[in-house]
């Protein structure tokens, strides 16, 4: 077969982690053919899927795992999945059980990576609280401690955020989920994770390259000459320079395609490295533009 398996790292707590990851986040449309994309993206050489409870896709998910395990493809051994939770749940005493829901969902009895979706806090009609990002932490340490989830993080946190729960609880998150791509590079926040062992996952990976329903999308374009070039010399395609450049910063990409063709095309940047001179190009393009 063409499956392409992305390399391992170790995350700081021993486990290993697939440095690229499946998004899952779309419209309704996306999620009525996930346990198809589930499908395609296992047979293409993905470990790793980023999904989340606020995603409302678990339970698509979930039927796409049981699909490829029954298919004899992977074991779910060999399947790294990552869930988040929700803003409603932050809890301490809330966390596990909310776990425990996604875990229903997926059909799973443990996820790989569960994640604090946001720092941010609020009740069930959606009104904001205030409810202390530490006693969040607290309510994931013990969700590790049952083996409900292997690895445990954070997503959307900055600087500040990371060392007051390093502070107060001794445990360092594994991983921090945040936006990155070319418009919106991150050195500082990556430098600060990284130097501290936090493996960095970069959500929206494609960043301005695709529609996002924006009035003045900053440049570049997918047909900017710049890109292109680059692209052409390692015979590759724009999409595919982007992720390898995210790739080669240590970060881990989370491309989401529910196209079968293109989730073939988003794995297969294993082959090529990008020249010094190619990732200084691109770091031109950082204009501190984000999405959300
Ligand atoms: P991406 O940067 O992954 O872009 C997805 C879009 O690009 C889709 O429209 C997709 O369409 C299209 N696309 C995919 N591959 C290609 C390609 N090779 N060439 C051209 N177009 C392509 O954006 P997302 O915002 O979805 O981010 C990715 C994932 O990150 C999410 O799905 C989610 O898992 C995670 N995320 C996490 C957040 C957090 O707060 N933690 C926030 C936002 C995202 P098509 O499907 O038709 O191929």
């Amino acid at each position: 077969s063409n499956a392409v398996l992305a390399p391992t790292i170790q995350l700081i707590d021993g486990n290993n982690i697939p440095i690229l990851a499946l998004g899952t986040y779309g419209s309704d449309k996306d999620k009525s053919r996930m346990r198809q994309t589930v499908n395609w993206a296992v047979e293409a050489g993905y470990r790793h899927i980023d999904t989340a409870a606020l995603y409302n896709n678990e339970r698509e998910i979930g039927e796409g795992l049981q699909d490829v395990i029954n298919r004899g493809l992977v074991r779910r051994e060999d399947m790294f999945i990552t869930t988040k939770l929700w803003d409603n749940n932050h809890e301490r005493e809330k966390v596990v059980p909310a776990l425990q829901e996604s875990l229903n969902r997926l059909g799973l009895e443990y996820v790989d990576l569960f994640l604090i979706h946001r720092p941010s806090s609020e009740d069930e009609n959606g009104k904001p609280l205030n409810i202390d990002i530490v006693e969040t932490w607290q309510g994931m340490i013990e969700a590790k401690r049952l083996g409900l989830a292997r690895s445990i993080g954070v997503s959307n946190f900055d600087a500040k955020q990371i060392d007051r729960l390093i502070a107060s609880t001794q445990v360092i998150p594994a991983v921090n989920e945040i936006e990155i791509h070319l418009s919106k590079g991150q050195a500082d926040l990556v430098n600060y994770c990284q130097a501290r062992g936090i493996a960095v996952m970069a959500y929206s990976p494609f960043g301005f390259l695709v529609s996002r329903d924006i009035p003045n999308p900053p440049p570049p374009k997918i047909d900017d000459p710049v890109l292109v070039n680059i692209a052409r010399k390692y015979g590759k395609t724009v999409g595919q320079v982007v992720l390898r450049y995210l790739i080669d910063r240590y970060l881990i990409p989370i491309p989401k395609s529910t196209n079968k063709a293109r989730l073939e095309e988003n794995i297969n940047v294993f082959d090529f490295r990008l020249t010094e001179e190619d990732c200084a190009a691109l770091s031109q393009f950082d204009s501190n533009t984000g999405i959300f």
